[in-house]
């Protein structure tokens, strides 16, 4: 392997294991974090300039579209022609395209580049990248996931990363909210919470919100439930997922009613109900504690 110069852009609950792999797979690392966090291994420095000038990777992983977009145009600025941008955090899909756009004009190749496995899945390196970019771009990225995770697709172009990633959290907030739900009907309907996971995880109503990551505490394999409901994914950052899923289908006029519902009842839960920094399965004693007229 070709030790590489890597610039490090938000060190946060995620940038920094995975900033710490790639040091510790022989990589030379700058890093940038406006918080001032660092990471092992890796030299902070004061600047984004500082971070990306004569770097051959820049990794941003940042909170949201709007930071990406400060933070790119002043790396894009200070970055060689013929590096590579890959952006790991997640964003909506039209901030992703306007900055591989940006790139591409300043002949620096970029991947939109979100992940899936939280917080131990960057520290462990086991983490799932979607990306979105030219084959060409994509081919330099792969060697870094190989370090930081265990998989990466290769979705399409720019935004594809993106695309991917919202369509799979809108899919997971929904059946999330209808496996707890139907779990809390089967509460009252006297059903034993044990025989409904024997039942359901393997029938057709199964999902990795019922068969992996079971909301019902002492049911199935281990998951936040048993850890009192301890994120995991916290319930904030399933309705920011949310929140770009329906920013995307407004966009390009997808009809998603269910995506809609989903980020009304996380919203709710997240802004009116305690639910901030629980994990996003306690909806189940959420929906547990009402009925329906609540
Ligand atoms: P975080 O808030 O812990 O980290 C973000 C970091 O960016 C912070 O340290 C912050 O100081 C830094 N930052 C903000 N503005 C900056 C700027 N202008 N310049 C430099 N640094 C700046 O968030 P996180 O949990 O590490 O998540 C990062 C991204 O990954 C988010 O987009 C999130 O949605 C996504 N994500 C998180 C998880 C998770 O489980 N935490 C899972 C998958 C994806």
């Amino acid at each position: 392997m070709t030790a590489l110069t890597i610039g490090f852009i938000g060190l946060g609950n995620m940038g920094a294991p995975m900033a710490a792999n790639l040091a510790a797979a022989g990589h030379s690392l700058r890093s940038y974090d406006v918080a001032g966090t660092a990471a092992t291994g890796v030299t902070s420095v004061g600047s984004i300039p500082e971070a990306v000038e004569g770097a051959d990777v820049v990794i941003t992983m940042l909170p949201n579209g709007t930071i990406l977009r400060e933070v790119a145009a002043l790396a894009l600025d200070h970055m060689r022609a013929g590096a590579t941008l890959i952006d790991c955090s997640t964003v909506d899909v039209e901030s992703a395209r306007n900055v591989a756009q940006a790139a591409t004009d300043k002949n620096i190749l970029c991947v939109d580049a979100p992940v899936s496995g939280g917080i131990g899945g960057a520290a462990a390196g086991t983490l799932t990248f979607m990306a979105g970019g030219t084959a060409e771009a994509f081919a330099t990225a792969a060697p870094l996931f190989e370090i930081m995770g265990q998989k990466a697709v290769h979705c399409g172009d720019a935004g594809a990363g993106q695309a991917a990633k919202i369509c799979n959290n809108m899919i997971l907030g929904a059946t999330m909210i209808a496996t707890c739900e139907a779990f809390a009907l089967a509460d009252k309907l006297g059903l034993e919470r044990q025989k409904m996971f024997d039942v359901v995880s393997t029938s057709s109503g199964y999902s990795w919100s019922m068969n992996a990551y079971c909301p019902a505490p002492g049911v199935g394999p281990t998951s936040p439930a048993d850890n009192g409901y301890t994120p995991g994914f916290a319930a904030e950052l399933m309705l920011k997922d949310l929140g770009l899923s329906q920013q995307a289908a407004e966009l390009v006029d997808a009809d998603t009613p269910m995506g809609a519902r989903a980020l009304e009842l996380y919203r709710t839960f997240v802004e009116d109900e305690n639910g901030r920094g629980r994990d996003f399965s306690a909806m189940l004693p959420r929906f547990a504690a009402r009925g329906r007229d609540d």
